[in-house]
């Protein structure tokens, strides 16, 4: 694997950007009441079967962090792996009880952090999904799927569709402005050291990583690379 593959992503990364900046605000708001989405309490969203993981932008790191940092770890499906075998990641995550709800989650079925939440928590279920239609147009992605749970098709006003419009805007830019500062750090990272990602260690690291064996994953966070040491937990 080469270290173009870096620069491919990122020349990437930057046009979704630019895309999701162009998106036509006005529509934004119309599918946003289209969608009407009420939460009915089910708490399925909060769990890992449902959702997978819940990334943090940089300001939700900071946020939790002064809640429970016990609670944060590095994000999953680590991006590339070097040469050396040494993971790196583009952030954290929030971590899940064992039986699969997020740490978060109390036993009254609330989100215990409620005023603190992730960014991802506030906007969901509205995320943008950055493939083109045949128009080449971003599609909307129905995360949880009509029906699963909550709500549809309920009334909302024109100014909460346009407040979760620009929250929606501002989360999706943050998280693309911060993948391209991941990708852009990962890059002088491995021309100054001198390595490339590696596939193969990919591979072998993962085995070693499900085995309960210990792995090294770099996190990026606030401009650098913070290293941690992973055994894998089922
Ligand atoms: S932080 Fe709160 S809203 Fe977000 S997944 Fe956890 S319990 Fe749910």
């Amino acid at each position: 694997m080469q270290i173009t593959l870096i620069s491919k992503e990122l020349s990437q990364t930057r046009s979704d950007l630019s895309a999701v900046e162009a998106y036509p605000f006005g529509e934004l708001v119309d599918i946003i009441k289209d969608v009407g989405f009420e939460c009915s309490r089910c708490t399925r969203c909060c769990t890992r079967d449902y959702n997978d993981h819940v990334f943090l932008l940089e300001n939700d790191v900071e946020r939790i962090e002064m809640v429970d940092s016990s609670k944060i770890t590095p994000a999953p499906y680590f991006d590339y792996c070097d040469n050396k075998g040494n993971f790196y990641v583009q952030g954290y995550a929030l971590t899940y009880k064992d039986d699969g709800t997020c740490a978060f989650l109390g036993e009254d079925d609330l989100c215990a952090i409620y005023t603190q939440r992730p960014a991802i928590c506030s906007i969901y279920p509205y995320m943008l999904n950055r493939e083109p239609n045949s128009r080449g147009k971003l599609l909307w992605r129905y995360v949880a799927g009509l029906n699963e749970h909550g709500y549809y098709h309920c009334e909302m006003t024109e100014k909460d569709a346009m407040q979760i419009a620009k929250d929606v805007l501002e989360y999706e830019t943050g998280f693309l402005q911060h993948r391209i500062d991941f990708l852009t750090t990962l890059l002088s990272y491995f021309r100054e050291n001198k390595l490339k990602p590696s596939q193969r260690q990919y591979e072998r690291q993962m085995k070693k990583y499900n085995s309960g064996k210990e792995i090294v994953v770099n996190v990026y966070h606030c401009g650098q690379f913070h290293t941690h040491h992973l055994a894998y937990k089922n």
